[in-house]
């Protein structure tokens, strides 16, 4: 079967030693492929020491060395892509050209932040004597810490990992407990090209105990989390209690504007195929596609048939375009959903149920006619259903897409410039996606607002997390 053993990776060692241990589960057949060691209090204490020891010489290393490690780093995922992608299709499910599309895309974030810490620039402020000279540098914020969710357990990883190396800060990571293949390939292959023991640490094991063990120590001078907005409201309350600075990208539930002028062929296409993508399990999912009366039946009706259209199974089988949900937590959240729409009047188009085998196989699913009250209309689903709704006008359809405490993607598909310039300034949202699906690109910013969190990864924002500014004013 070809699953990686799971050890812990400090200050530059794999450790293998004898721990509690977690069995790992294929959500294909729910079946253990393997076991994850859980970290103890001296393994913590371990990364600790190793992640500060290394940032005091990291911190001053020459960004072209930065740069080159990354880029080795990047090389060798894209040779590594087929076999890793096999692990991430086995503890997550998802197909796997899916998941060699993931590493393939994670080369480019690695490549991305490779070329910008080249360019980490301060400035110089004129002054107002002649003897005084004032400048403003960047300086990497110290040893950071980050945990990086199941959906995409190498993406998440990457993007935290590549912006604290490339900023010259250390860095100590847990990924999901569910998926640890991905992190583990990253900790090996920053290993082989190079990278200084201590730079980057991965431990495993229970999450509470982890964040607030770490999160307390004066060592860790910030955090950065992905998933969900519960978890992340808690872990930033504990690291505001301790002044650590944060980049919270959490929970979305983001709506889809189809306006009666939009090429509908065009959305449709578009939106269906990214919709299951992950099965649905991605935070920038497109979920409440909201869609103008006059063309409301005809985009149900295309919607649920080329739905119907998309095949499910396990995700190492070619012919697969959704694999299973990644726990079976997952499955009960949508039985849940699809009970509560059912019982309060939305009509199941397609879909709605569980497909009968073992494992956590889940119908691509559509639903129309959804009111507010439903829950499917209020709390992120995170799988793959799509929930529609008719609307009136555009002023009527920003309110309800603004309705929710979420603000992280936002999707519109419209011909008339007029709504799309009202509908781009009109959303609150981190991202908008206008005629085509175009988000979560290296060079981009992605992340959110209000309760999807703050802070960005990716762009040349992405380090504006992992720096420090410091003013420097000096007499001659
Ligand atoms: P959850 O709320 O139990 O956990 C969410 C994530 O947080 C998981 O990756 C988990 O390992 C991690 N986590 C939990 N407690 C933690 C702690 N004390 N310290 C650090 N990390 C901790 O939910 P779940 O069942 O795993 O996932 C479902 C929900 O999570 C979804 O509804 C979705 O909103 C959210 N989610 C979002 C993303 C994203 O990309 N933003 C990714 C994964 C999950």
């Amino acid at each position: 079967m070809n699953y990686p053993q799971i050890p812990m990776y400090i200050n530059g060692e794999f450790i293998h030693l004898n721990r509690d241990s977690r069995e790992i589960l294929n959500p294909a057949t729910n079946e253990c492929i393997g076991v994850m060691p859980c970290a103890t209090q001296s393994d913590l204490d371990l990364a600790l020491e190793s992640a500060q020891e290394a940032f005091e010489s990291w911190k001053d290393s020459s960004p072209l060395l930065r740069s080159d490690i990354l880029r080795k780093f990047a090389q060798l995922a894209r040779e590594r892509s087929e076999e890793i992608g096999r692990w991430i299709t086995l503890d997550q499910g998802k197909p796997l050209q899916e998941a060699i599309g993931e590493v393939k895309v994670c080369a480019e974030h690695a490549e991305w932040h490779a070329e910008e810490c080249r360019r980490i620039y301060g400035r110089v402020i004129p002054s107002r004597r002649s003897d005084v000279e004032q400048i403003v540098i960047r300086e990497p914020i110290g040893v950071c810490l980050a945990f990086s969710p199941w959906n995409f357990p190498f993406n998440q990883a990457i993007r935290k990992i590549s912006a604290a190396i490339a900023a010259g800060c250390s860095i100590i990571i847990k990924g999901s407990s569910d998926t640890p293949s991905a992190v583990v390939a990253i900790a090996q292959m920053f290993h082989e090209v190079g990278l200084p023991k201590g730079v980057l640490n991965m431990v495993w094991g229970d999450s509470d105990f982890i964040s607030e063990y770490l999160i307390k120590s004066p060592i860790i001078k910030k955090v950065s989390f992905t998933g969900s907005t519960p978890i992340g409201k808690k872990l930033a309350a504990l690291a505001s209690l301790h002044m650590k600075q944060c980049t919270m990208e959490l929970g979305g539930h983001a709506p889809v504007i189809i306006c009666d002028d939009a090429n509908i062929d065009k959305a449709v296409e578009a939106l269906v195929g990214y919709k299951f993508r992950n099965a649905g399990q991605v935070c920038i999912s497109p979920t409440r596609f909201y869609v103008q009366e006059n063309v409301y039946h005809e985009v149900v009706q295309k919607i649920t048939q080329r739905t119907q259209k998309i095949r499910v199974g396990n995700g190492l089988d070619s012919q697969s375009q959704m694999g299973p949900l990644a726990q079976t937590r997952r499955i009960s959240a949508m039985l849940k959903i699809v009970e509560d729409a059912k019982q309060k009047g939305a009509k199941i188009q397609t879909g709605g149920d569980v497909i009968d085998g073992k494992g956590n196989y889940f119908m691509p699913t559509v639903i129309s006619d959804l009111t507010n009250e439903m829950d499917f209309m209020n709390d992120e689903p995170f799988g793959p259903i799509i929930g529609l709704v008719p609307f009136k006008t555009v002023d009527d359809v920003l309110l309800e897409a603004n309705r929710l405490p979420f603000g992280l993607a936002s999707y519109a598909f419209t011909q008339s410039l007029e709504n799309s310039h009202k509908i781009s300034r009109g959303l609150e949202a981190g991202m908008v996606s206008i005629n085509h699906i175009g988000l979560a690109l290296a060079e981009t910013p992605f992340g959110g607002i209000k309760d999807s969190g703050f802070g960005s990864e990716g762009g040349i924002e992405s380090f504006d997390g992992y720096l420090n500014t410091k003013f420097i004013t000096k007499m001659n």
